[in-house]
């Protein structure tokens, strides 16, 4: 599809341009043919060695500075979410039921330009490692690319990712050491009690009676069992059982979500929950089977990489546009999963208040995830120079 823009149509110096080509043709995890293939070859055009295929769709682009230094790792994230656009402006998604609402079309354009720039300066010791990740969303994309050997074919001493944040003024940066966003966790409850008439409940074991005190003996795990100080969000979504007025069915079904900042209190969370879910179904005569599923652990910020990262913001940016002591968000991000092996720092670039918006926008609000979000365009130079000064000030450093 990327073919169908025509070659003509991509003003190789505009980046831009290749950001809203993306966000024209979004592809979902796994399937990011066109946009690795975009990827590729810019990346070969611009003399960058290019290896593909790693975590099916992925691509790392690796610059070689010169003799010694560090090896660094950027990361983009390159999926699409499967959201209907209420944009209409000419970038609109053409791809049906497919959109860039969380700017990773923006991610890929940003390390694209610092790409072009680093392999046109090799201004640095060492070597640039470009890592473009597909199926960020959920789709555990990072895991996929370290057990394609990520780390063992392109040894990384620290490891970056930058992410667009509406909400924070356009081009400001935001990161802390330590906990940046939470684990993912999904849960889901399966309830088997004994069906029965609705006027004759002493004949059966009620599951909709189980399964609300369930949900209420839930909420205990975060208030009574787990330490005051410690942050971790408990949230029953999904709550489904029975089909008509005058029948109690003969199952439940509860599911939802778990957020932590530490394993610790996610092993707690879970065997709590397990034992409230098994213990209160079996005291109503019925029988729970309980599922917890970790997608993503917590991303993790180390201290050093962490402080690199602020001074080289605050070069690009200026003091008063960087916030090194962001507070930590309850979100989730597989980045997290690469973070677990390489030390490194994630952090955020500020996408604005949606006054970027063009014209045939959506009515909804610029946030993440939402059909009427748009990348800011503006933030790709910045993005750029960051990436840049961060790869040329962390690969000097002595071995
Ligand atoms: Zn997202
Ligand atoms: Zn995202």
């Amino acid at each position: 599809m990327i073919d169908s823009l025509g070659p003509d149509t991509i003003d190789q110096e505009d980046f831009s341009v290749i950001r809203r080509s993306l966000h024209t043709w979004p592809e979902i995890g796994f399937e990011e043919i066109n946009t690795s293939q975009l990827i590729a070859e810019k990346l070969s055009s611009w003399g960058i060695e290019v290896h593909r295929g790693i975590g099916g769709t992925g691509v790392v682009g690796v610059i070689h500075g010169l003799d010694g230094g560090k090896r660094i790792g950027l990361r983009a994230d390159m999926d699409a979410l499967k959201i209907e656009e209420d944009n209409q402006f000419a970038h609109r998604s053409r791809n049906p039921g497919k959109m860039h609402a969380c700017g990773h079309d923006g991610h890929v354009a940003m390390l694209l330009s610092a790409a072009k720039a680093l392999a046109a300066s090799r201004n640095f010791y060492g070597k640039v490692n470009l890592i473009f990740q597909p199926a960020e969303e959920g789709g555990s994309g990072a895991a996929a690319m370290i057990a394609d050997g990520l780390f063992d074919r392109f040894p990384c001493d620290a490891i970056f990712a930058l992410h667009n944040w509406p909400g924070l003024k356009t081009g400001d940066f935001a990161t802390c050491p330590g906990p940046i966003m939470a684990s993912c966790n999904e849960f889901r409850i399966r309830i088997t009690g004994k069906g029965t008439h609705a006027a004759l409940p002493h004949h059966g074991n009620d599951p909709i009676f189980a399964a609300t005190q369930i949900v209420s003996g839930l909420q205990a795990v975060i208030t009574r069992n787990k330490r005051p100080i410690d942050n971790a969000v408990l949230s029953v979504t999904q709550l489904h059982a029975g089909t008509s007025f005058n029948v109690i069915p003969d199952t439940a079904s509860i599911g939802g979500t778990v957020r932590t900042f530490s394993d610790k209190v996610l092993d707690m969370i879970e065997a709590r929950m397990r034992s409230i879910s098994t213990l209160t179904a079996e005291a109503h005569g019925c029988r729970a089977e309980f599922d917890f599923i970790r997608q993503s652990g917590a991303t993790i910020n180390d201290e050093v990489q962490t402080e690199l990262a602020g001074k080289v913001m605050k070069k690009v940016v200026g003091a008063a546009n960087v916030d090194t002591q962001v507070e930590p968000t309850m979100g989730a991000e597989d980045f997290a999963t690469m973070l677990r092996l390489v030390p490194g720092c994630y952090a955020f670039i500020g996408n604005g208040n949606g006054e970027h918006l063009e014209s045939g926008h959506g009515l909804g609000s610029a946030s993440l995830h939402n059909a009427s979000y748009d990348f800011n365009d503006a933030l790709i130079p910045l993005g750029s120079r960051y990436w840049v000064a961060l790869a040329e000030e962390f690969c000097s450093q002595e071995n």
